[in-house]
């Protein structure tokens, strides 16, 4: 026998009884958490693969938080960090300093996004990219003489974080219902009611819609509209086309800012760099976070037009009072810079848009072979279908037969990750994985949803 498997095998028991007592764990049941300890625990990384402390495999089929694009265990994302990290590991931006990651980050941006969206503040996240997107939009309308400007309207399901600005703007209840008080004056918008946004005001629609908002608020109410080129966490929902730009000319005919929180879609998750290039859009704000670093150091930003900036320059010579400790982290930038490079020699966005034909074949199979898949999507490499009691009719499960959450736990037996959304009783599948995703591996992913489905239906049916 050997010793060390013992060893290790104490050890794993020892992790799980310190996680329970110790760490509390983001978005998962606290209650669980104590009955049963961690889902997992993972001890490395490498492609598209994970690999926990007994040696078995998963598949990261949604890049873990729709964000390691480029793949587990880039070792020159290593080289990159641990050089920068000798030179210079942190300094800060506060003051006017500044450091050449920071420099080259923001240049690397600015020729990559869409129009003028050429100026960038560094945050840790996307929510802190959402707060402050909203901070200083406020900021600027007061600025401009319109301080009552301060509504920001956003989009049932979409998400947008969870500091209390970007909760608030966020369209999930359970978010939203976690806390007694949400930050005021955010408004909710029913999605992609495009006749609406055009202004067709026969649609019954109409008062929910955000033509309908805007004008039952007062135009001169409102700061901004918030959107997700394509939603993620409230269930990869795509636009209607036509319906970025129908946003983007209400905005303009209204004299309001459009953010569009590209903190999933941008770095090339649609098959495009960012998602609004998928319609011809360009956005006064865009945030981003996640694909910025793939997730190996935590960078966000908010990249703004720089009519704007020059409008805030032009406006006041005050100290702009927003910052924080890590915005402009030298290693998170050069982190950046590694994985923009990556992405780009790579053409991991060319794949991500190839490797949405092989999502979409392999959706249309498990719609071909289980009753109760339907609604498929897929943009770039991202994909989601939808299960119900009875699809013809949309007549959905009930929510105590939790069905999404028994087949994403068949995938975790068959050692794929994959995400539930079961918001206001949908049973939705998402998928996301690596930029990086092959032909092959698509295959393998669909086989194992496959593989779930049918024992999931054989149980309710
Ligand atoms: N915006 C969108 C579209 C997101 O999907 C997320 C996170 O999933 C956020 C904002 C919040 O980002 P973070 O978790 O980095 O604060």
């Amino acid at each position: 026998m050997n010793e060390n498997i013992i060893e290790e095998k104490v050890d794993i028991q020892k992790l799980k009884s310190l996680d329970k007592k110790y760490y509390l764990h983001p978005t998962t049941s606290i209650h669980q958490q104590q009955e049963n300890g961690p889902t997992v625990i993972f001890k490395e990384g490498q492609g598209i693969y994970l690999t926990d402390v007994y040696d078995d495999v998963y598949i990261d089929g949604l890049s873990s938080l729709w964000n390691v694009n480029i793949g587990h265990g880039r070792q020159e994302m290593v080289d990159a960090v641990s050089t920068q990290m000798g030179r210079l590991a942190y300094s800060s931006s506060f003051q006017g300093f500044s450091h050449d990651p920071v420099i080259c980050l923001s240049q690397k941006i600015a020729t990559m996004t869409p129009g003028d969206l050429n100026v960038s503040f560094f945050t840790s996240g996307g929510s802190e990219s959402n707060e402050t997107a909203f901070k200083l939009i406020r900021n600027y309308w007061k600025l401009k003489g319109e301080a009552e400007r301060t509504k920001i309207i956003g989009l049932n399901r979409g998400y947008h974080g969870i500091t209390m600005g970007a909760t608030s703007a966020t369209g999930i209840a359970q978010f939203q219902n976690m806390s007694t008080a949400n930050a005021p004056d955010f408004l909710h918008a029913k999605a992609f009611q495009l006749d609406c946004e055009l202004g067709d005001k026969s649609n019954p629609n109409y008062r929910e819609s955000i033509r309908g908002i805007i004008e039952k608020e007062g135009a001169d109410t409102i700061a901004a509209v918030i959107l997700e080129p394509v939603q993620g966490a409230g269930g990869i929902n795509i636009p209607p086309d036509g319906y970025l730009q129908a946003v983007r000319q209400l905005c303009d005919e209204y004299g309001i800012l459009m953010i569009a929180d590209e903190v999933i879609t941008g770095f090339g998750r649609t098959g495009e760099m960012f998602g609004v290039n998928n319609w011809g859009v360009v956005p006064d704000v865009l945030t981003v976070a996640k694909g910025i670093t793939s997730g190996y150091i935590q960078l966000g930003a908010v990249i703004i037009r720089e009519t704007i900036r020059d409008e805030l320059a032009e406006l006041s010579s005050d100290i702009f009072f927003h910052g924080f400790t890590y915005s402009g982290h030298p290693t998170a930038c050069a982190a950046a810079l590694k994985n923009i490079e990556i992405v780009e020699n790579e053409n991991l966005v060319v794949n991500a848009k190839n490797m949405e034909a092989e999502i979409l074949k392999g959706f249309k199979y498990l719609e071909s072979k289980h009753p109760t898949v339907s609604k498929i999507r897929a943009i770039g490499l991202m994909g989601a279908f939808e299960l119900f009691a009875d699809r013809a009719n949309e007549v959905p499960f009930e929510p105590s037969q939790m069905v999404a959450q028994k087949v994403v736990q068949e995938c975790m037996k068959r050692k794929l990750i994959v995400r539930p959304v079961i918001f206001e009783g949908s049973n939705i599948i998402t998928i996301a994985p690596p930029l990086i995703t092959n032909k092959e591996q698509i295959g393998t992913i669909i086989e194992i949803l496959s593989e779930a489905l049918t024992v999931v239906e054989k149980e309710l049916i």
